[in-house]
């Protein structure tokens, strides 16, 4: 029998819930892209773009994928032939590393496995040993998406000026923005990226990079710069027409504005931390519970390093696989799988999967997934301990 029929749950981290009203706010024929009504719609993005990203400085739109940020920051802050210090606690840190070596960059790369963070040490020492300040610019994953290894930034940029290093710190908030607390200025994140559909609620297809004075310096001696991705105008022309190097993404523009009253103006940004926050503290108080008796059990070691937006679970092959299937056929929750994860014994990584509690989620949301997962359990014969439904209802009894 099949208990899927209702509204299902795409509980993958990313592309996350669309909110209907985001998806209303988008439902429109075009309007005139040269003048009027847009035109004033669009200027009140930027400033809240900027209190997303707790900064005062610029931000550029762009249509496309959060993989075109990371080409667009690439582009815009680099020359040919210059280095970059790649850290990696998972496979979205080793991506971007990826496409910056694609476009000339030469790229040192620290992999720091994907069960831990940042080891400030490793990157102290070769900081140091780079006196002629060869490293122009660190880029650093704040939520790993595949590992959900939350990584502290601010600490990051401690080290870095410990060392009187000039190189820029540009952080990857794709999977982070507006979930867990992120601070652009106060931080001292030179360079930020997201994308519109994780934390932010929306369908895919928009892009977002935040940069400051220090990255403008660097945009203005970088030879990669392309006409497209090219920053400069994107967050300043008076033509609509140039802010997007062609046509505006009309439909989502509507719906990003929509998103950002939810997120800024109604919900609060802490208040939106805070729920993630609390719905992440549930979901690991079912995992810890079950994990008691069982193969189950969080990807991420330190608690200080987990994700509140999306969570790793190891629970062993093949059950990984077989359990987003049952839950998937049976109870209408999709799962994610557990991308990047793979190893020598569990090359399709068919022993993990991942929990998204990102975005558009609330308490009867996460509650219901941790609900289906423990009813594939027992479905599918996979030791657990007891009382992990219970153990999350204490957290959410507490809010
Ligand atoms: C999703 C994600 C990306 C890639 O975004 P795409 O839209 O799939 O290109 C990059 N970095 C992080 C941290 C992500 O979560």
């Amino acid at each position: 029998m099949s208990l899927n029929h209702g509204r299902t749950y795409l509980a993958i981290p990313g592309p996350s819930v669309t909110p209907d009203r985001v998806l209303n706010a988008m439902h429109r024929t075009s309007v005139n892209i040269y003048e009027g009504a847009l035109h004033d719609m669009v200027d009140t993005l930027y400033p809240d773009l900027k209190t997303l990203a707790r900064t005062k400085h610029d931000v550029a739109m762009y249509v496309g994928n959060g993989h075109s940020a990371w080409e667009a920051v690439i582009t815009n802050v680099f020359s040919k032939g210059d280095k970059a210090l790649v850290l990696a606690t998972g496979a979205f840190g080793q991506g971007w590393g990826e496409v910056a070596s694609e476009l000339g960059v030469s790229c040192e790369v620290l992999d720091f496995g994907r069960r831990s963070g940042h080891d400030l040490d490793r990157i102290e020492t070769v900081l140091r040993a780079d006196k002629t300040h060869e490293i122009k610019a660190i880029t650093a994953i704040h939520t790993d998406t595949s590992s959900t290894i939350r990584n502290d930034i601010a600490a990051l940029r401690a080290i870095i000026d410990d060392c009187n290093h000039p190189a820029l710190l540009m952080v990857d908030c794709i999977a982070s923005l507006g979930c867990d607390r992120f601070e652009m200025d106060k931080w001292g994140v030179d360079v930020m990226i997201s994308a519109s559909q994780k934390g932010l609620m929306m369908p895919p297809g928009m892009s977002f990079v935040w940069f400051n004075d220090k990255a403008q310096k660097h945009h203005e001696q970088a030879d990669l710069k392309t006409p497209y991705w090219n920053w400069t105008n994107r967050g300043q022309a008076p033509e609509l027409f140039h802010r997007f190097h062609g046509t505006a993404p009309v439909q989502h523009l509507f719906g990003l504005r929509e998103a950002l009253d939810m997120l800024l103006h109604e919900e609060g940004l802490e208040a939106a931390w805070a729920r993630h926050e609390k719905l992440a503290q549930a979901v690991r108080a079912a995992l810890q519970a079950w994990g008691q008796n069982g193969p189950i059990e969080m990807n991420v070691i330190d608690p200080e390093l987990r994700s509140n937006s999306v969570t790793t679970v190891s629970i062993g092959a093949p059950n990984g696989t077989k359990l987003r299937k049952w839950c998937e056929e049976k109870t209408g929750v999709t799962l994610g799988i557990g991308l990047g994860m793979s190893t020598s014994e569990d090359p399709n990584s068919d022993g993990f999967f991942r929990i998204a509690h990102m975005g558009h989620v609330n308490a009867h949301m996460t509650l219901g997934v941790l609900g289906c997962i423990q009813a594939g359990m027992l479905a599918l014969d996979i030791p657990h301990g007891t009382g992990g439904l219970a153990a999350a209802g204490r957290v959410v009894s507490n809010a």
